[in-house]
């Protein structure tokens, strides 16, 4: 059956909205490789294929993670982020060994489904 005849309204109060998050162009400008979502594809030590100066961080950036997945798009991700390569940076800039490889360290996920439910989960 085509889509076309199946199309009907359908009466309901209900509202959902569904929206999905792009991500940034910069992959493209670096014209470096991207994953489906169009996240810049980094190495372990968060710079991007042969560019060793340039970081890309955050929910620009598609980190490899355990199993095969990436480091989620979350907030905790970016901030971890942001503290390696600044300590990459900084040890660099006085010659100290530099941090080879970002580690992600996952803190849980906690969610607030409504008043009073929120939802812990613990997929550490
Ligand atoms: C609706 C929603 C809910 C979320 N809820 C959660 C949550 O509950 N917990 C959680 O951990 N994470 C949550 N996230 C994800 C979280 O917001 C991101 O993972 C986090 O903000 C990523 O940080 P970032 O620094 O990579 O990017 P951002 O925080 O998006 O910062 C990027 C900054 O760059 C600026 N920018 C963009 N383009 C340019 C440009 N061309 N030139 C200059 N500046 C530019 C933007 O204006 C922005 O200020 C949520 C995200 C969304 C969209």
């Amino acid at each position: 059956m085509s889509s076309k005849r199946c199309a009907r309204a359908l009466a309901c109060n209900t509202i959902i909205w569904a929206a999905g998050v792009k991500a940034s162009d910069a992959a493209a400008w670096l014209e470096t490789p991207a994953d489906r979502a169009g996240r810049a594809i980094v190495q372990s030590d968060l710079t991007i294929q042969d560019a060793p100066n340039i970081y890309v961080i955050g929910d620009t950036a598609s980190v490899q993670w355990k199993d095969g997945t990436t480091v989620p798009a979350i907030a905790p991700a970016a901030k971890q982020q942001g503290t390696f390569v600044a300590q990459r940076i900084r040890h660099q800039l006085t010659g100290r060994t530099v941090p080879l490889s970002f580690r992600y360290r996952h803190l849980g996920n906690l969610a607030t489904i409504g008043r009073n439910e929120p939802f812990l989960g613990n997929s550490v």
